[in-house]
């Protein structure tokens, strides 16, 4: 019978890819910001710590921006996080829609998830502000 193992918990062989991806790779802040053929920015790119689940210092997150299609960014990365001493390997898509993009990742359960970031605060204002304007 198998051992029941932490579903976080990589393997081994998966480990040692994955570190020496790290150590051949560039920081991924270096490759930001990511612009879209649509004209969507991505700024950063956040490794969270798939052990204790905070960002881990950008220092620390090394990767590469691949283009998959024209309109697909492709993020093969490994973060590791000094507090828990353990590498996460990030996998991740950019893709274009419409005139933002939709952020797809693998999760745990081996599904693919995608969402749409939240407009940043200064552009719901605008809107917000142009839409009172229109009431008036
Ligand atoms: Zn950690």
């Amino acid at each position: 019978m198998a051992t029941p193992t932490d579903s976080n918990t990589p393997l081994p062989v998966h480990v040692e890819r994955w570190l020496a991806a790290f150590h051949r790779d560039r920081p991924m802040h270096e490759s930001f910001p990511v612009i879209l053929p649509n004209g969507a920015t991505i700024h950063t790119f956040t490794g969270i710590c798939s052990a204790c689940k905070q960002p881990v210092d950008p220092t620390m997150v090394r990767g590469r921006v691949m283009w998959s299609l024209p309109d697909v960014a492709t993020i093969d990365a490994n973060s590791y996080c000094t507090s828990c001493q353990r590498i996460t390997h990030h996998d991740c898509r950019f893709r274009s829609t419409e005139k933002t993009y939709r952020a797809e990742w693998p999760g745990l359960d081996g599904r693919w998830y995608s969402k749409i970031p939240p407009q940043p605060r200064w552009w719901r204002t605008l809107v917000q502000t142009i839409r009172s304007l229109w009431s008036l």
